[in-house]
C-alpha cells in the first residue's frame, strides 16, 4: 500500500519539538461547559481606561491610519525613556535605545532571535511564563531550567545558577514580578545576579511586563538600573497587564543600540511596525495612565489578601504572592499531579485553573490561580475548592 503523506515530517524540527501551550487546552475544555468560573486567565478583567481608548479613537477621527517608524513613534520612545528615567534613573535614548513591538511576545521572540546561534544555552529559572522556553528553541537556542523552589520564596541565587553554566551559556532569562509564582527579587538578590551575570559575560533578558504589579512594601527593581547592568540588558515591557490592554498587542524593548538595532532589522522584514493606534493609547498611557493602574493594583492587592487567606485556611501551603496577579499553590498534600487536578476540580467543580507543569517540570505539583476576576468570583471559587478538597483528597 502506498505511503500516505505526512506533512508533520516537513515542519522545522523547532516547531515538532514543542507542545501546544497548557493553558490554552483548560480554557477549550472550560468553554464548553456552563456556569465555569475562570481563575485561569492571565488577563486583566478591567476595560482599558476610557482616556486611553479614547485617545485612540481621536486619533483614527483625526486620520492616523499609517505605518509609524519600524521603531515605533517617536513621541512613544521619548515617554517611555522619560519614564524610565523618571522612576528607574535609566538612561535610555529614544533614537537608538528604544524598538516598539507586538507586545512583549514580539520583542521576546525577536530578542530570542537576535542573540542565538544554534545550540547556545539560556538560563531560566523554572516554573516560568510559558513562552521562554518555545521562544528559545524556536531560535534555535536551548533552554537550562533552573529549578525555584517554594521553600525559597521562589527567589534564585546565583549559586543555584552557576550549576547550570556551560561554555555554551550566552542568555539569562529572568521573569520578576513573576508569572505564575508572584515572586519578586529584592535589590540584594539582584545584585548577586548583575555580579553573576557580568562575572560570566551573560546577555540578560529581563521580563519586567509586571513591574508596576507589586504589592505592600514591595518594590519593583529594574534589572538594567543597577550599576553596569544597562548595556548587558535587554529589558521588556509592555502595556498588556499594567493598563489592561491586553488585545491592544503593544509593548517595548529597551537596550543598547546595537542588539535594538539587530532586533529592529528583524521586527521591519516581520513586523514593520506596532498597530499605530496601540502607539497613539500608548502615549496616553504614559502620559496620564498611572491614577487608573493605581487603582486597578490596589484592587488586585485586596483579591490577592482574599485568595491568599482561603487558600491557606484550606491547608494548601502557599507563597504568598508580592506582585503580578497570580498564586502558586501547592497541591503535592492532595495525592494529584497538577494536571489530574485541574481536570477534576473543573469536572468536579467547574473551576478552571492551571496545572503548574504548563511552566515547565519544575512547576509540578501547583497550580496557577488567577486573582484578575471579582472578589464575588474568587469567594465561589474559593468555596467550590473547599468542597472538592473535602470530596477528593486521595
Ligand atoms: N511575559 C509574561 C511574563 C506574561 O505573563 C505575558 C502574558 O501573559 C507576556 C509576557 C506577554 O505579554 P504581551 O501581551 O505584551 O505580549
Amino acid at each position: 500500500m502506498e505511503k500516505k503523506n505526512d506533512w508533520n515530517d516537513r515542519l522545522s524540527p523547532g516547531v515538532r519539538s514543542i507542545a501546544p501551550s497548557g493553558i490554552r487546552k483548560f480554557f477549550d475544555i472550560a468553554a464548553q461547559m456552563d456556569d465555569v468560573i475562570s481563575l485561569g486567565v492571565g488577563e486583566p478583567d478591567f476595560v482599558t481606561p476610557w482616556s486611553i481608548r479614547e485617545s485612540c479613537v481621536y486619533g483614527l477621527e483625526q486620520g492616523y491610519t499609517s505605518y509609524t517608524a519600524n521603531r515605533g513613534l517617536l513621541e512613544l520612545r521619548e515617554e517611555i525613556a522619560r519614564r524610565y528615567h523618571q522612576v528607574y534613573q535609566t538612561d535610555y535614548d529614544p533614537q537608538t535605545d528604544i524598538l516598539v513591538t507586538v507586545g512583549v511576545s514580539e520583542a521576546l521572540d525577536i530578542a530570542m532571535r537576535a542573540i542565538l546561534s544554534p545550540g547556545d544555552e539560556v538560563l531560566i529559572p523554572e516554573p516560568c511564563y510559558v513562552s521562554y522556553q518555545a521562544c528559545t528553541i524556536l531560535a534555535g537556542g536551548v533552554p537550562i531550567a533552573v529549578p525555584a523552589k517554594i521553600e525559597k520564596e521562589f527567589r534564585i541565587t546565583p549559586e543555584e545558577l552557576e550549576q547550570h553554566i556551560t561554555p555554551r551559556t550566552k542568555v539569562l532569562l529572568i521573569g520578576y514580578p513573576n508569572n505564575p509564582t508572584g515572586a519578586i527579587m529584592t535589590r540584594k538578590d539582584l545584585l548577586a545576579i548583575a555580579d553573576f551575570a557580568e562575572k560570566h559575560d551573560l546577555i540578560v533578558i529581563s521580563d519586567e511586563i509586571y513591574g508596576d504589579l507589586t504589592y505592600g512594601e514591595e518594590e519593583h527593581v529594574c534589572f538594567s538600573s543597577l550599576p553596569n547592568m544597562q548595556e548587558r540588558t535587554i529589558l521588556l515591557n509592555g502595556f498588556s497587564k499594567a493598563y489592561a490592554m491586553t488585545g491592544w498587542r503593544i509593548g517595548y524593548a529597551l537596550g543598547n543600540p546595537d542588539i535594538i538595532a539587530a532586533m529592529t532589522k528583524i521586527h521591519q522584514y516581520t513586523m514593520l511596525c506596532a498597530p499605530i493606534t496601540a502607539q497613539i493609547a500608548a502615549v496616553e498611557a504614559l502620559r496620564h495612565g498611572e491614577k487608573y493602574m493605581k487603582n486597578m493594583v490596589s484592587e488586585y492587592d485586596r483579591r490577592r489578601r482574599l485568595i491568599y487567606d482561603g487558600l491557606t485556611k484550606m491547608g494548601l501551603e502557599c507563597f504568598e504572592p508580592k506582585g503580578a496577579f497570580y498564586i502558586f499553590p501547592s497541591i503535592a498534600s492532595t495525592g494529584y499531579t497538577s494536571n489530574e487536578f485541574a481536570e477534576a476540580l473543573l469536572k468536579a467543580e467547574h473551576v478552571a485553573l492551571v496545572p503548574g507543569s504548563a511552566f515547565g517540570s519544575c512547576g509540578e505539583g501547583h497550580v496557577r490561580c488567577s486573582y484578575a476576576t471579582s472578589i464575588d468570583k474568587i469567594s465561589e471559587a474559593l468555596n467550590r475548592m473547599e468542597n472538592f478538597l473535602r470530596n477528593h483528597r486521595r
